[in-house]
């Protein structure tokens, strides 16, 4: 008798019939006697026969001792009516269908960092809404489809090693937040004919190394390219992306190191894919991951492309013996130069493949 469960079953049935049912079957019963029996007036028992009323713990025990029915019966059966009444409502079709979203959502979106970061609210439509619009799609269907062809895509550039290292679904996640956040940021209109102009104006900032993000979020806005800081997540290696947004395109940085040289360089690597790459293709985008794994040919062009932005190749072997330089020539080079000596001590540490050198440089980005 007890109704399978649905989450919307097509009707729900009141215990009243099954009273009718007994009634019909007992034929020296009728509504009257069993009012009496109950002690109930015998419309109060009609009304519980149509379903009006429900049949109360008082009402199930009674029948129990009248009609040889358990009084657990009458109440599983009277709950059931209740439930199947309340799938019914549309509200709560809402609610239950807006729950199993965020149940899904949960499984590929990570909505803590989210919510950390206030990207959600105090009602689950709203977050539901919130992170579709995140990752620019209708559905939580569509955010799970787009996820796969980003594993798919992203695996060609990881190193078996670092496949458990890396996150996919929180890769995903910072990319889909660079996305929206970079619809979000008003700049100017971008010429790729000025870049030579922004790159003078960026070395400069990194020389003087002062409010240096700001300023460079600035001069890149000025110029036409969008500029994002978006906190990295966890398992999560990524320096830098790049990509259009409409007709500008943007850099966004996970800024995992506070670092002038590092930062300088991310910067010129993407603005590097803008200028050899995105200009000629504006589906195009590139993740810049920390750990550099199969490096492509764009890859490595950007990587020169950054080197030479910095430290042009005709300064850098016009610098004699830089091996044996000190921490004070390089300043006073840096200086004449007007290039920073972290971005100095840098280079050469990456010619040499040797972190380890001690320095009184300072390279804390400012
Ligand atoms: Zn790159």
């Amino acid at each position: 008798m007890i109704t399978k469960k649905e989450i919307t079953p097509a009707k729900a049935t009141h215990p009243g019939i099954l009273i009718k049912d007994e009634l019909d079957a007992t034929p020296d019963l009728n509504q009257k006697l069993l009012a009496k029996q109950l002690d109930v007036k015998p419309s109060f028992l009609n009304e519980i026969i149509k379903g009006k009323r429900p049949i109360t713990p008082d009402i199930a025990v009674a029948l129990e001792a009248a009609l040889g029915i358990s009084a657990e019966y009458w109440i599983r059966f009277q709950s059931q009516y209740e439930i199947d009444l309340a799938r019914r409502k549309e509200r709560n079709i809402e609610k239950v269908e807006n729950i199993e979203k965020w149940k899904r959502i949960k499984e590929i979106v990570p909505v803590r960092y989210l919510n950390k970061h206030n990207y959600l609210s105090e009602t689950l439509v709203e977050d539901i809404e919130k992170v579709l619009k995140i990752y620019n799609v209708a559905t939580v269907d569509e955010i799970n489809n787009e996820l796969l062809c980003f594993e798919e895509a992203q695996s060609a550039y990881y190193r078996k090693s670092d496949k458990l290292k890396i996150d996919n679904k929180n890769m995903f996640a910072w990319c889909a937040l660079a996305k929206y956040e970079a619809k979000r940021q008003q700049v100017s209109t971008f010429n790729i004919d000025a870049i030579d102009a922004l790159i003078v104006e960026l070395n400069r900032l990194f020389y003087e190394n002062v409010d240096t993000l700001q300023k460079v979020k600035s001069v890149l806005n000025k110029y036409g390219i969008k500029f994002l800081l978006i906190e990295k997540l966890e398992k999560t290696p990524v320096d830098g992306f790049t990509f259009w947004s409409g007709s500008n395109p943007v850099i966004a940085l996970s800024l995992r190191h506070n670092r002038i040289d590092n930062f300088a360089f991310t910067v010129m690597h993407e603005i590097g894919h803008i200028d050899l790459h995105l200009r000629k293709d504006k589906e195009q985008s590139f993740i810049y991951f920390t750990k550099k794994s199969s490096i492509g040919e764009q890859e490595d062009a950007a990587n020169s492309y950054a080197q030479e932005q910095l430290i042009s190749n005709d300064v850098w072997q016009s610098i004699k013996d830089k091996d044996a330089m000190s921490d004070d020539e390089m300043i006073a080079i840096g200086d004449e130069l007007k290039i920073n000596p972290a971005i100095i001590l840098g280079r050469i540490c990456y010619d040499k493949n040797n972190y380890a050198r001690k320095t009184k440089i300072d390279k804390t980005l400012r």
